[in-house]
């Protein structure tokens, strides 16, 4: 028998996000990001689900390369653009749309030559001071681009580092259309928390990621509420039993020990699969769809669950670790990180089931 572990991906989840998605957009296109193998859900599968995009953002030459094969002809945006001048025909044999984001990278495309016309991304810095051009070089790169015979459009855009906290998006967006005014250009700026939460934040492109997987980008609202369906449930199942007496203890370090005499679940679930080993004590999961907690450390193939609240559980009792019913992005904040780590760190070793 094979182990119980396994993560499900349903396609009518990532079909439906993508609908919450588009009524928010406005009429805006969508880039769905499906960066780190579309976060953990499978690149090609996720794309296949997400057909009705109308483009797909992402980061590696390889990746573009392989859904090229698979027979996608949507746009394709890189969103780290080119790394070196010998990618340049990369995306022109590929057909991609290279994000500009350094002087360096304008340099390379400047001095090469496009057997084909380019659609090019102008990233602006507009103060997460991670990627992008500095708002005084803008205009230049502009003009740079426009009289390149090889690229037939730049879109302006730029990325947001608060849309989900408490700043928000005003400051940036200012920057951005300032940055902006007067270029004949269209706009991409929305990543899943601007477009949720910033209609102000539209353009004529737009670029969600996680909701897609549904999951909320916000910590303070979740995905329920924003009307999203969660693409990955991970499931295992109960494969021991130990009978705690009080003061008994659990686990690597003993970091934990029974505060009466309890029965402890063992799931066939670790961090060696990608559960976060950082989830102390007392994070969620479901026992036959009852709620109950870890205790002890998560080692890297099993973890352990306190049975009080599910007294009929056993050998073979089934446990979902975080999706249906359970989100991903409430096991993320017990164990100090987010959803989108979850799910882009889900291991190769678990076996994944397609859903309808
Ligand atoms: C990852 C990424 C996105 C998507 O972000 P979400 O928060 O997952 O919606 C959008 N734009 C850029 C530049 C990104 O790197």
């Amino acid at each position: 028998m094979p182990r119980p572990l396994h993560a499900t991906i349903r396609g009518g989840a990532l079909r439906h996000n993508l609908g919450v998605a588009r009524r928010h957009a406005a009429g805006a296109e969508i880039w769905a990001v499906v960066k780190a193998n579309g976060y953990g859900h499978g690149l090609e599968r996720t794309v296949r689900a997400l057909g009705e995009a109308d483009g797909f953002a992402m980061l590696d030459f390889q990746e573009a390369a392989r859904l090229r094969s698979a027979g996608v002809r949507k746009p394709i945006l890189l969103l780290e653009g080119i790394f070196q001048p010998a990618d340049v025909p990369a995306l022109c044999e590929l057909d991609l749309t290279p994000v500009i984001h350094s002087a360096e990278q304008l340099a390379m495309l400047g001095a090469a030559r496009l057997d084909r016309p380019l659609d090019v991304y102008l990233k602006i810095n507009t103060g997460m001071n991670r990627l992008g051009l500095p708002v005084g070089d803008v205009r230049a790169a502009w003009n740079t681009l426009a009289a390149h015979p090889g690229v037939r459009s730049v879109t302006l855009m730029t990325h947001f580092a608060d849309a989900d906290g408490r700043e928000g998006v005003a400051e940036q967006l200012a920057c951005f259309e300032r940055a902006a005014q007067g270029l004949q250009a269209a706009r991409c700026v929305a990543n899943s928390a601007a477009l949720l939460r910033y209609p102000e934040a539209r353009g004529d492109w737009v670029r969600p990621g996680i909701m897609l997987y549904g999951c909320s980008p916000f910590p303070d609202q979740d995905a329920v509420v924003l009307g999203l369906q969660p693409a990955m449930t991970l499931s295992s199942e109960i494969i021991g039993v130990q009978r705690l007496r009080r003061g008994d203890r659990v686990g690597y370090g003993f970091t934990y020990a029974a505060k009466s005499d309890t029965t402890l679940g063992v799931v066939a679930c670790g961090y060696g699969d990608g559960y976060p080993r950082h989830a102390p004590t007392g994070t969620p999961v479901l026992v036959a769809g009852q709620r109950a907690t870890t205790v002890g450390r998560v080692s890297m193939d099993l973890l352990c669950v306190d049975l009080t609240a599910v007294p009929a559980a056993r050998v073979g009792t089934p446990v979902t670790l975080w999706g249906d019913g359970l989100s991903a992005d409430e096991v993320a904040a017990h164990a100090g990180t987010v959803s989108y780590q979850l799910l882009c760190g889900l291991a190769p070793r678990v076996p994944v089931v397609e859903a309808p």
